[in-house]
């Protein structure tokens, strides 16, 4: 197990003794992140598996116990996704306790235990090298010393070199973005005779005294340490880590962090965290940069390596960016920041320093997104004008009223489909904003014009369901056979012929799930995609499907929103129209989270409902009980239901092991109120719509991320009748959990997607396909909107003045975003 992960396990292992009290950590567990994120990558830990952990112990603080406990658990199972082999039960691992007579104890809180540290057996994988990958860190103009090696260096033989290889140093300049991992502030330090009673501080000073005496009859002990620091002194107890006596000597220096506390009148500190304090720094009363370490570098000596290198070179760095852009977004020049972010002289030029360096980051992931987006811009699309009066009889035939966002929306698409350039539109809208007559309507746009659209579904359910609104909402526009259905269920003489019709343009639209992906699949005139659900799909299904007309303009909709912090980075390439509007008429669902016990009462509403003629859906997480997990499971369960709970109703059921054709059979015979009650997995999760439904009834809630339950729960609450959404958890004390909250608090999907944000971070809450863009980020964070839209206004602002960064003044900058994107990373979205 990578070093920083043991660490991990061990802090874990603490705070569940300590009843998830987040005290296994002096100021809370998110505290090791300051030094754990550093150690980690240097293990060359994934950096989806590193995010997963910095965005759950952000957010620990604010959990309650329970949650605590279950972020913790989910947590360390994400963890063993990646790394199977921490998932073994370890050896208790010995508390240094020489001498001892204890019962074994787990280590302690301290954050950094070298000894145990060096016991592992590891080695360590090598780091990736740096500075080269860095957006910006390298242009023609960098001075070529910088790519010395390091035994240029003096005191740095080829051992050393190659030790420092695994921190990711090859040369002098990864050495200037071999970032410190966090810093001790000797600047701020309080002195001990200022201190109260109650708070919550470090302090530092010298050891005067240690002395050990037994308490309860010799059955314990208690190492009682006095810390001076000039001003006054401190006493500092110990209890039961008598091998502390051995480690604490009069005269050496110790940082300590714990709560003031009183005792016989006198401030006394117990048990503190502690730390061991290079004495000269003491002195120099400055900030001083901690680095991540591998074995035979000692901190003290990588520092004094660190401030040759970085005090001689980083003043001699040139800035890619261009004058303009560093004045307008007051950003501090590279050199000082490089200087600043490794040595800084005071809090504020270190938050400056590295505002800079995030800055870069995503300054370069705009510039890209933004070039894909003029690329593809660039190209022609055919133009699809539309008369007012077309239209106008085409929203009088609607069944309803358009909301404005839906009337936005279509503006938007209308304009986008006149514009001679390829439509590469988002439609972002919550669950049942009305998402697929807005789709519709754009079809019918370009089959009056005699081309052809495909609409690209997830699940054959959704294709079906759309196959059947959108054959409606266009029957004065198109023939049935015009429109068309094309699944993986599909017989192969239909496909054939789907084919045929495709071909030779006597079919108009094609409505289908990755079936139409294939490659027999060709268009006559294809110049309208539209894709459903799109975060079901990747890149390269995008492009495949594109690829089957020549630029064609496209539609990409989603209802799992996108925090704007996201969406700006990852899809800035796509021009975005936002539905956050519901149809008239319709309710907020009411949520509830309740306990297991209370399931009866889940059930009186549910009946309540069906007896005025609504229906409900019961979601379970699993289809049988053969996966060993306590969840409740749809088969086994839907047997009790029916024969025991509901005998006199009508119960349906649906799940991913049913064939394509049985699973669009139940759907069918649900919508048209065959079925009282669909029992089913996750299947029904996405966009399926049956307006009858009221109740949302979802087992083993806690299994849920918070995405899936609210697209659940946007099966209900589509017509105008109130609807309900009950939460069942799989155990009493999950029903604290924080998602399920959230749930019950909020009814907002973008809400809800930010939190999701939180709670997972962007690794986990894109998918692994999506998230390798955050992987390159070491300074800049995803969900720094603030920064992120600094650096798109720039990046903005720059390509209006010079678009191909042909300008003298742009030149170094040119070079280094050619260097850093290659020749096109891709589709970025
Ligand atoms: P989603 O955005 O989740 O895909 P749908 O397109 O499935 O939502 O629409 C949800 C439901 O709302 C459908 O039953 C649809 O007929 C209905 N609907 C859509 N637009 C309106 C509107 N403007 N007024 C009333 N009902 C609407
Ligand atoms: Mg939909």
């Amino acid at each position: 197990m990578q070093p920083s992960l043991e660490k991990l396990r061990k802090f874990f292992r603490l705070e569940h003794e300590n009843g998830y009290a987040n005290s296994a950590i002096i100021g809370g567990l998110a505290k090791m992140l300051d030094f754990w994120e550093g150690e980690a990558r240097v293990d060359g830990v994934k950096e989806e598996v590193i995010q997963a952990v910095v965005q759950r112990l952000r957010s620990y603080d604010g959990l309650s116990p329970q949650s605590r406990a279950d972020a913790l658990k989910g947590l360390w199972k994400r963890i063993g996704d990646t790394y199977p082999d921490t998932q073994q039960k370890q050896r208790s691992v010995p508390n240094n306790g020489e001498g001892t007579q204890q019962k074994p104890r787990p280590s302690q809180p301290t954050p950094e235990y070298p000894k145990q540290e060096q016991s592992q057996p590891k080695p360590r994988p090598p780091a990736p090298p740096r500075s080269d990958s860095v957006p910006g860190a390298r242009t023609s103009a960098t001075p070529a010393a910088l790519d010395a090696k390091l035994t240029v260096l003096q005191g740095v033989g080829p051992r050393h070199a190659e030790t420092l290889t695994k921190l990711g140093m090859h040369t002098l300049g990864d050495m200037l973005y071999y970032f410190p991992r966090r810093y001790d502030d000797y600047s701020q330090l309080k002195p001990i005779k200022t201190l109260w009673y109650g708070e919550q501080v470090t302090v530092i000073g010298t050891i005067q005294n240690v002395t050990t005496r037994p308490i309860r009859g010799g059955k314990a002990s208690i190492v009682e340490v006095i810390l001076s620091d000039g001003t006054a002194a401190l006493r500092l107890s110990f209890f039961n880590q008598p091998w502390l006596a051995n480690r604490f000597k009069q005269g050496d220096a110790l940082s300590v962090s714990g709560k003031v506390d009183q005792y016989l009148g006198r401030l006394v500190m117990n048990s503190p965290d502690w730390e061991a304090v290079e004495t000269e720094n003491l002195h120099t009363n400055r900030i001083v940069p901690i680095y991540s370490l591998t074995e035979r570098v000692a901190q003290k000596w990588l520092r004094g390596l660190m401030k040759q290198v970085i005090e001689y070179w980083a003043p001699n760095v040139p800035d890619a960016l261009p004058e303009s852009v560093r004045s307008s977004a007051r950003l501090m020049p590279l050199a000082e920041a490089l200087l600043q972010v490794h040595f800084p002289d005071s809090q504020d030029k270190l938050k400056a320093a590295r505002e800079r360096l995030a800055f870069d980051e995503i300054f370069y992931l705009q510039m890209g997104v933004l070039r894909q987006k003029r690329d593809w811009k660039s190209a022609e699309a055919k133009r699809f004008p539309v008369a007012d009066e077309w239209l106008g009889a085409r929203l009088a035939g609607l069944p309803f009223t358009l909301t404005s966002a839906q009337q936005n929306a279509l503006n938007d698409i209308r304009k986008d489909l006149d514009s001679g350039q390829p439509m590469n539109r988002l439609l972002q809208g919550d669950v049942g904003s009305g998402k697929t007559v807005v789709a519709a309507l754009a079809a019918g746009i370009i089959t009056s014009n005699g081309a052809q659209v495909a609409i690209l579904a997830p699940t054959s359910i959704l294709a079906e369901q759309h196959y059947r609104s959108i054959t409606n909402l266009l029957k004065e526009l198109l023939q049935p056979e015009e429109i068309r259905l094309l699944v993986g269920d599909t017989s192969e003489a239909e496909k054939e012929e789907i084919r045929a019709g495709l071909a030779n343009n006597t079919i108009k639209i094609v409505i289908g799930t990755h079936a139409i992906l294939e490659d027999p699949v060709q268009f006559a005139e294809l110049q309208l995609a539209i894709i459903d659900e799109q975060h079901r799909f990747g890149v390269e299904q995008r492009a495949q499907l594109r690829s089957k007309g020549t630029s064609p303009h496209l539609v990409v909709m989603t209802a799992t929103p996108i925090p704007r912090s996201l969406a700006l980075t990852l899809y800035g390439d796509l021009d975005i129209s936002i539905m956050n509007e519901m149809p008239a008429g319709r309710q907020p669902v009411n949520t509830y989270v309740l306990r297991p016990q209370e399931r009866e009462r889940a059930f009186t509403l549910l009946r309540g409902q069906i007896k005025d003629g609504k229906q409900a859906f019961i979601i379970y997480p699993l289809i049988d009980e053969s996966e060993k997990i306590e969840a409740r499971a749809a088969v086994d369960d839907y047997e009790t239901l029916s024969k025991e709970v509901f005998p006199d109703l009508k119960l349906g059921l649906l799940h991913g092991r049913m064939r394509p054709g049985e699973k669009d059979e139940t759907m069918l015979k649900f919508r048209d109120r065959k079925y009282n009650i669909l029992v089913s997995t996750t299947v029904v999760e996405v966009g399926v719509d049956v307006p009858n439904a009221t109740v949302m009834l979802i087992e083993g809630a806690d299994r849920f991320g918070l995405a899936q339950l609210h697209q659940l729960r946007g099966r209900v609450g589509r017509g105008s009748a109130q609807s309900y959404c009950l939460l069942i958890p799989t155990h009493e004390n999950a029903a604290e959990n924080e998602r399920l909250l959230a749930m019950a608090e909020s009814n907002d999907g973008f809400l809800l997607a930010e939190k999701d944000l939180q709670l997972r971070g962007p690794g986990e809450f894109l998918g692994t396909r999506q998230s390798g863009y955050a992987s390159g980020l070491r300074m800049a964070s995803l969900t720094d909107v603030q920064l992120i839209e600094k650096a798109r206004t720039q990046a903005q602002v720059l390509f209006e003045k010079d678009s191909d960064l042909s300008r003298p003044e742009h030149a170094l900058l040119a070079e280094a975003f050619a260097r850093f994107w290659g020749e096109g990373k891709g589709d970025v979205s």
